[in-house]
């Protein structure tokens, strides 16, 4: 049976630590998150991020607006919070509402707050090789669990599926930077399970439960970053744990595996954001 990457476990770790370093700074870490819309997960996503950064003494702020609000009004509240020395971290929760271009708001925030690393500036950094104020959360927080299991990804065949800009496109850039050789799979890709079987460690980041355990090499490493509810109302991944977990040497459930690192990643940003404006 595969070992599993336990992220729930390394979140208390680091944030455990994370809290002890807050703790001794005389002013406090902040972290603003706007919120757009009634969206029930997005609403979720959100309280959880501040529930967390409480925790640990992050001040935290969610700023909401109704889905009718104008794209001028929320460029207007970035700029407002781009210029507050209060504000160490803005993060804007996605998905907006389609009248409102979530490139412009994107663009809008100051990198040096970007706690997502989602800025032209951030990401173009990333991907020149350059170091970003902050790497993404998601592939962040994939990188420090793997890490935490001593999981080598030098000369590693690393194959991931989803292309999208918060999953796989920088964590297929922060895994070249680590010397893998990576190949990324989207929906329009052939023969999936060809590609899936030559992977070392395969992360699957689309929403649908599409990795079943014949498209596996046996002993790979897989990581689940896929999140959705199915029929049944029940959370799951994109990865059949049943059968895979037979195969892999490694896997990473849902819920308890990326998700809880994605958070960690958050706080470690909105941390790091501030050490740099001391
Ligand atoms: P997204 O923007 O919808 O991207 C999904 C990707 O999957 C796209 O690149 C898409 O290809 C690809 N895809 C769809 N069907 C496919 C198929 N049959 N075969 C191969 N590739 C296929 O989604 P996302 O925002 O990256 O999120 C992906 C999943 O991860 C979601 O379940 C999301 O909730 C979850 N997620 C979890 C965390 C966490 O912290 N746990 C964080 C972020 C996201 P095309 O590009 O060709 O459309």
């Amino acid at each position: 049976m595969a070992v599993i990457l336990d992220g729930k476990k390394l979140k208390e770790k680091i944030l455990e630590s994370l809290k002890i370093k807050i703790d001794g700074f005389t002013k406090k870490p902040s972290l603003t998150v706007i919120l757009v819309g009634n969206d029930p997960a997005s609403r979720i996503y959100v309280n959880n991020k501040k529930i967390t950064a409480e925790k640990i003494g992050i001040n935290s702020d969610i700023i909401t607006y109704p889905s009718s609000v104008t794209e001028d009004e929320l460029l207007e509240k970035i700029h407002e919070l781009n210029k507050d020395d209060n504000v160490n971290a803005i993060l804007v929760q996605l998905p907006l509402p389609e009248h409102i271009s979530k490139e412009k708001v994107i663009n809008m925030i100051n990198p040096q707050k970007d706690v997502d690393g989602f800025t032209p500036y951030n990401f173009g950094k990333l991907f020149s090789g350059e170091k970003p104020f902050v790497y993404p959360c998601t592939p962040k927080g994939i990188l420090l669990l793997l890490d935490e299991y001593n999981i080598e990804l030098e000369g590693k065949h690393v194959v991931i599926v989803g292309r999208s800009n918060i999953v796989g496109k920088p964590l297929s850039q922060m895994m070249l930077n680590r010397n893998a050789t990576v190949t990324i799979c989207h929906s329009h890709t052939k023969n999936l399970a060809e590609i899936t079987k030559t992977a070392d460690i395969l992360v699957s980041a689309v929403g649908e439960n599409i990795i079943e355990g014949k498209m596996l090499k046996p002993g790979c490493v897989v990581v689940d970053v896929g999140i959705f509810k199915d029929a049944a109302g029940r959370t799951r991944g994109d990865v059949d744990f049943e059968n895979v977990s037979k195969i892999a040497s490694y896997i990473s459930p849902v819920p308890g595996g990326v998700g809880p690192m994605t958070i960690t990643s958050l706080m470690l940003n909105t941390v790091e954001l501030f050490e740099k404006t001391l």
